[in-house]
């Protein structure tokens, strides 16, 4: 085979990078780059975080960097791995590992030196790649021949390998929807689907990141569509996914050139009323303010709808250019109008033309006026702000001082 290098890239000429490996590369141990920065780089992709691997073994791995001038940070040191800051960067640098009991990812595993093995205890050949510092790219499984033909492969026997982790079956999809072309690998696929029953053990944190990922992924929709007839999505979702909404929420998000957004697109897949946004929330552990989000996405989405000029500046007031981007895009994608719709276009780019005024009246306004404070007075705000809303944002002081006097008129005396 002839040898595979990457030169050119500037993410591997970074000078924390260059220090870190060398620090690590020298006196006996070897590091190399492993994982997705590896497989991006070869398939032309932005890299994004780098993971190192290295025969080192913890204690001295943080010694080496600790005198190179980073901070060490024990994340999983049980596990290998030591996160080493510096500059505001971070690396993941772990150990190589063996299985000693094969469980794979719950196995009893131990250090070891050799990167074949560790490279084989990976999920996928094209994550089973690793550069060393001169840029000379190992793939002791034949990753590149899968990468290059756009193949997401198990390495090993699929349900094997999935028996030892059963997130290996979004993560299958993940990698496919991302990188991937054409169908599915099927000897990974049907694996899948017989190892369905496994995604019940998984924990919820794990299954959140992978369906994020994935929901974002350059090909979400056809792997959506593929994970739903195999019976695997509503596992994980708990209801049934909305495949047409899904799709149609990617095209209005690129059609007024809004970046893919992972919980919206989990909204627009997973979730119709307030309850389903509650099931999510528990089934994926989502974060409080990610369940807010899809709360408000979801909240009576059936009653937007465009040609209502005063209307939509209402509701951007009331929720925000982002919720309101997320109910409005919600609703879109859920109507019969297409997504080359020119009133629906004209709703979801409102945020681009139009900022909301702040609510000017405020408490003085009204106990100038004679309203006592207490409840009344948060009554009286709250009724004068609506009727502003009401008479779409007026700003002359005239109109506004009408409003106030209003307002106060009908609470003075409660
Ligand atoms: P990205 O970070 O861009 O999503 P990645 O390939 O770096 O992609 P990670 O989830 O960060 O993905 O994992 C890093 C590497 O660790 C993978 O490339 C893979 O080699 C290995 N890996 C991660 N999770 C598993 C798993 N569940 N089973 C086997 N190998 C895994
Ligand atoms: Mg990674």
């Amino acid at each position: 085979m002839t040898e595979v290098r990457i030169a050119e890239a500037a993410w591997l000429r970074e000078p924390l990078l260059s220090k870190l490996l060398s620090a690590l590369d020298r006196g006996g141990e070897e590091a190399r780059v492993v994982g997705g920065a590896v497989r991006n780089a070869l398939m032309g992709e932005q890299v994004g975080e780098i993971d190192v691997a290295t025969t080192a073994l913890p204690d001295e791995v943080v010694r080496r960097v600790q005198g190179a001038g980073f901070r060490a940070v024990p994340t999983g040191i049980e596990h290998g791995t030591v996160t080493v800051v510096a500059e505001g960067r971070s690396f993941e640098v772990t150990t190589l590992r063996k299985d000693v009991e094969t469980f794979g990812r719950h196995a009893k595993v131990a250090f070891g030196r050799d990167w074949t093995v560790d490279a084989e205890r990976r999920d996928f050949t094209m994550n089973a790649l690793s550069m060393s510092p001169d840029g000379r790219v190992h793939d002791p499984i034949g990753g590149i021949d899968d990468l290059k033909a756009r193949r997401v492969r198990f390495i090993g026997d699929a349900s094997r390998r999935i028996a030892e982790d059963y997130l290996r079956i979004l993560r299958f999809f993940r990698f496919h929807a991302a990188y991937g072309e054409g169908e599915p690998d099927a000897d990974g696929l049907a694996a899948c689907i017989a190892g369905r029953a496994g995604l019940d053990q998984l924990s919820r944190e794990r299954i959140r990141m992978e369906l994020l990922k994935l929901a974002v992924a350059r090909h979400a929709v056809p792997a959506a569509a593929v994970m739903t007839e195999a019976g695997l999505l509503i596992r994980v979702l708990g209801g049934v996914p909305d495949l047409a909404g899904f799709s149609n929420m990617t095209k209005v998000e690129a059609e007024i050139g809004t970046a893919a957004d992972p919980v919206r697109r989990l909204g627009a897949l997973g979730a119709r009323i307030s309850e389903d946004a509650i099931r999510l929330w528990q089934r994926l552990r989502l974060s409080n303010a990610e369940h807010d989000r899809l709360a408000y996405m979801v909240k009576d989405w059936w009653r937007v709808s465009p040609g209502d000029d005063k209307a939509a500046r209402a509701l951007l007031y009331g929720l925000g250019p982002e919720r309101f981007t997320d109910r409005v895009l919600l609703a879109w994608s859920r109507s019969a109008a297409g997504t080359g719709d020119a009133a629906w276009h004209e709703l979801a780019t409102l945020p681009q033309r139009w900022t909301a005024p702040v609510f000017p009246l405020k408490a003085d306004d009204f106990m100038k006026r004679g309203v006592k404070k207490g409840p009344a007075l948060g009554e009286t705000l709250r009724a004068a702000e609506a009727q502003w809303i009401g008479a779409d944002f007026p700003s002359d002081a005239a109109a506004i001082a009408a409003i106030a006097d209003a307002a106060a008129v009908s609470n003075i005396g409660k």
